[in-house]
């Protein structure tokens, strides 16, 4: 039991972890509130009773990966800021967990982390290089360069949803228009079909909307695109054609051709996948064009843990 390593991923409700061997065999999970509206302490209790309830009696894991939505410091041991966690500003997690447990702990941002879950053990095992990306609420990503995460000089590489798609596009969340994010995410998905209802476009969206706008979301949308609704399909046609943009940049910046899609969004990618590929490849320059592969996450909403798990390892080994 000495080589087991524990992966967390802290959320903005839950925080989800798993107690791994060197060799990614995942041998326990758990997972505690959040309580994100509560300060250090709290989240600091929370962290060692979950550490707690994943290591079994009379054993300790060689060392702690955490992954956490947010901005890390260059020498990952602060988290300067976070969107689900607003109370927390510079805190100190590393140096505070490890005074209260004794065992190294090691900081990624959780889209990162993701990124190197499915290298470990999903879509991305045994790739050198590719892109991860999460479309979700907004879209959030990892690179893997060389069979390393590279998460540049301010750690903050990899901001696939904020590459300019669209000069005078949609507002982003960042504060700039025209991200991709702003025109392929959950958030756009419903955006564009809210704008389409407004402007009298027929849609079997429309009673639904009527009924209670709250429940147009990606997952009614995508319903209503599978059962024929025209306009449903193409809004998330419009977003694979902003993707395909996005995808071909990166190509054209890095000459990298693999692409790991997850997130909730991505269940529906079954309707976009064909006009992301296809308009992806006829952006790239030939050499290109026949390389361009778009694969599923393999490992879900568990990519943050076993990325956790793997940076846990990576960095004591
Ligand atoms: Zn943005």
């Amino acid at each position: 039991m000495e080589n087991c390593i524990i992966g967390i991923d802290v959320g903005g409700t839950m925080i989800k972890g798993a107690l791994f061997d060197s060799q990614a065999t995942l041998l326990h999970k758990d997972s505690v509130e959040t309580h994100a509206e509560k300060g250090e302490t709290e989240l600091i209790d929370s962290l060692v009773t979950l550490v707690n309830l994943l290591q079994k009696e009379n054993t300790q894991s060689a060392s702690i990966g955490i992954g956490i939505a947010g901005v890390i410091d260059s020498k990952k041991t602060t988290l300067l800021e976070s969107p689900n966690l607003p109370h927390l500003h510079n805190f100190q997690l590393k140096k505070l967990l490890e005074a209260e447990l004794h065992i190294p702990v090691f900081l990624e941002n959780d889209a990162n982390c993701a990124a190197l879950g499915e290298l470990w053990s999903g879509a991305g095992k045994g790739l050198e290089n590719f892109l991860f990306f999460t479309l979700g609420t907004g879209i959030g990503s990892g690179l893997i360069l060389n069979g390393s995460l590279w998460s540049g000089e301010q750690s903050k590489a990899g901001e696939f949803g904020h590459l300019i798609v669209q000069p005078n596009g949609a507002q982003c969340g960042c504060g700039n228009t025209g991200c991709l994010e702003a025109h392929a995410s959950g958030t756009a998905i419903i955006r564009m079909a809210r704008e389409a209802l407004s402007a009298g476009r027929y849609s079997s969206l429309k009673s639904i909307y009527d009924d209670n706008p709250d429940l147009l979301t990606p997952e009614t949308i995508y319903l209503e695109a599978k059962k024929g609704d025209a306009l449903s399909l193409e809004v998330y046609h419009e977003a694979a054609r902003y993707l395909a943009i996005g995808i071909a940049d990166v190509n054209y910046l890095l000459d990298i051709h693999h692409f790991i899609v997850g997130g909730g969004v991505s269940k529906g990618f079954d309707i976009m996948r064909d006009i992301v590929l296809a308009q992806a490849c006829e952006r790239v320059f030939t050499v290109s064009s026949d390389k361009i592969r778009i694969h599923l996450s393999r490992l879900g909403n568990d990519a943050g843990i076993f990325g956790a798990g793997y940076l846990a390892k990576k960095c004591i080994s």
